[in-house]
């Protein structure tokens, strides 16, 4: 009997065994250079004619200032350090930059005295200006097994559009805009709608640039706060802009596609054709179901804006009455942005240098500033006579003559650049809103930057049926997408635990204020738990089987994407979980 079991133990232990040397011998981790799948030299010189010669093998951008780098340019490196924290244009112009460099691990700053290496950055490039070459690209990925990596902007906070060890499609330079009046989708299963004024744009064209297409004609379309963002990552997040209040998310405006699948396929996706990838490329993350090439949004008439810089500082510092005033006035935003206004809004309690303050950066659209200032006037005289002579309130209208005419001239100048940095977030509606503990989850926050309300998703958002496309449900109740941001020094781990732990803090207060509520997926933290369902809620399942069909053997992977979970990164390599 002893001898039986000892057998069968062995022959189980044998199996287990085996079963791992088959498993290790077969796909295991995404080829990296060096190892025995990796293409040969030969083999990636026939992949860069197939590609029309645009393969790329760039330095790494902060190589300029490190001597024995390739790009080493002693003459060049202060412009680069300069622009490293100053310019969205420079990482957007290069092949393979991020704009924050946690995403990269800090491999190459263009410091003295830091560490300079390749390692944190994609091995090859495809500068894709045609679908041809995004289709080869795929194919090569997937037929070596290489991991893939997607980059339009290089704006991603989660560090989307970089990947060490991979093949990038950088889409930069595939450009083309055109205004359409009427558009009529392309369907099979039925009949599309034929839409009014749209606008078609490629992947590399950016927010300035279509935009000021759609201006020619005195439209408008949404538009994050940076010009150089894309719409390949916007769109596939769900796209929140000042304009969403009135029209609704960018995904929700969208009316057609054109995709490279990951079988390399090039195919069209709208209401009436391949709908489940429509729906789930409208807010299911980018990089995930394919490379999008073009897409199709509708217009809308551009307004005469107002623009009303409104806020109340702290006279008679004491930090409990300044958590009441502010935490009052937030509870009172849903009314106002109900009456049509949109905004952007922080919480700032001050220190020893600078004084407590809130306020919102307020958007109204056909609104003269005498109905604006209506709207605000009961929270100010509430907090006026709730905290005699605490407050004093101050409000600066600007009037413009479009949003485009505002927002050219207000580009985001708040968000840094080049740094180390992950945001939190949680969408909040009236019902997290009108919690009477309101203040105590907020402090209990302890938010580390202050708190940023981005009151974005006004009615527009809100009168969107349930399921139109993939974006958290959350969207459709929420008022405001409630951030902070943590920073650290480059490759300081100690500080970067202490962040990262007080940026958790945050986002766990935030969930237990609203435990339903999602997160927009990007803006917030990728290392929160149950990131797939805060960032989908419901529609994740549903995601996640389109993935599967569409995508069953992994071409695409990315950190914090739907569909990630049977792999994971191991240092700098991809391996199956
Ligand atoms: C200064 C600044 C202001 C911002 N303001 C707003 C705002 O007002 N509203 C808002 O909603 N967001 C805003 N964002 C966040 C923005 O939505 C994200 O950074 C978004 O990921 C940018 O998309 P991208 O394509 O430009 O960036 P990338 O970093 O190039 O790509 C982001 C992700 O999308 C993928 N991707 C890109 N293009 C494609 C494509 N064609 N097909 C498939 N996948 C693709 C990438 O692989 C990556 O996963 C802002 C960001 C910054 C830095």
């Amino acid at each position: 009997m002893r001898v039986e079991m000892s057998w069968s133990i062995m022959q189980w232990i044998l199996a287990a065994m085996s079963a791992g040397f088959v498993g290790r011998a077969q796909a295991v981790c995404k080829a990296v250079p060096g190892s025995s799948g990796w293409p040969t030299p030969a083999e990636w010189a026939t992949f860069n004619q197939s590609v029309s010669g645009a393969l790329l093998q760039p330095p790494p951008p902060g190589g300029v200032c490190h001597p024995g780098e390739p790009n080493y340019n002693a003459a060049e490196c202060p412009a680069v350090v300069t622009a490293w924290k100053t310019s969205w244009t420079f990482h957007e112009d290069d092949p393979i930059s991020n704009a924050f460099n946690n995403w990269n691990n800090d491999s190459c700053l263009p410091y003295a005295g830091y560490p300079c290496s390749g390692e944190g950055y994609p091995v090859y490039v495809v500068n894709a200006t045609t679908a041809e070459q995004v289709q080869a690209a795929i194919n090569f990925a997937r037929e070596n097994n290489i991991r893939l990596n997607v980059k339009a902007s290089g704006h991603d906070f989660l560090g989307r559009s970089v990947a060490p060890n991979s093949l990038s499609i950088w889409l930069h330079y595939m450009n083309g805009i055109q205004l359409h009046d009427s558009y009529k989708p392309d369907g099979d299963v039925c009949e599309c709608e034929t839409y009014g004024p749209t606008i078609t744009f490629s992947a590399g064209d950016n927010h300035g640039a279509v935009y000021a297409a759609a201006n020619t004609i005195g439209m408008a379309v949404p538009v994050a706060g940076a010009p150089t963002v894309c719409y390949g990552g916007y769109v596939t997040g769900g796209g929140h802009s000042i304009l969403g209040a009135r029209y609704g998310l960018a995904a929700d405006l969208v009316v057609d596609m054109t995709v490279v699948t990951p079988d390399g396929k090039i195919v069209t996706a709208n209401a009436c054709k391949n709908q489940d990838l429509f729906w789930a490329l409208r807010g299911g993350g980018g990089a995930t179901f394919g490379v999008i090439l073009n897409m199709t949004m509708l217009l809308h008439p551009d307004e005469p804006t107002t623009e009303v810089i409104w806020g109340a500082v702290d006279l008679l510092p004491n930090a409990t009455n300044f958590w009441d005033a502010a935490i009052y006035a937030f509870t009172q935003y849903p009314d106002v942005i109900d009456q049509g206004l949109a905004g952007y809004g922080s919480i700032f309690p001050g220190n020893a240098n600078t004084s407590s303050v809130f306020g919102v950066l307020w958007l109204g659209f056909n609104l003269t500033s005498a109905q604006i200032a209506e709207m605000l006037e009961p929270i100010e005289e509430y907090v006026k006579q709730t905290w005699p002579g605490e407050f004093a309130f101050s409000s600066n209208i600007t009037n413009w003559s479009s949003f485009y005419a505002y927002w050219n001239a207000n580009p985001d100048r708040s968000t840094p650049i080049g740094v180390d940095i992950v945001v939190g977030s949680r969408l909040l509606g009236r019902e997290a809103l009108s919690n009477p503990s309101l203040k105590e989850y907020f402090m209990a926050a302890g938010p580390p930057g202050g708190v940023n309300q981005d009151m974005i998703a006004g009615p527009g958002v809100h009168n969107k049926p349930l399921g139109l496309d993939s974006v958290s449900p959350a969207w459709r109740t929420a008022y405001s997408h409630t951030t902070t941001g943590v920073g650290w020094l480059p490759l300081n781990e100690a500080q970067e635990q202490e962040m990262l732990s007080n940026l958790n803090g945050y986002v766990e207060a935030l969930t237990a204020l609203a435990p339903d509520a999602g997160a927009y997926v990007n803006e917030a933290d990728p290392f929160q738990a149950n990131y797939h369902e805060v960032f989908w809620g419901e529609n994740y399942p549903r995601l996640l089987a389109i993935k599967r069909a569409i995508d069953p053997d992994d071409v695409f992977w990315c950190r914090a994407c739907v569909g990630n979970e049977r792999w994971q990164e191991v240092g700098n390599e991809l391996c199956q979980v």
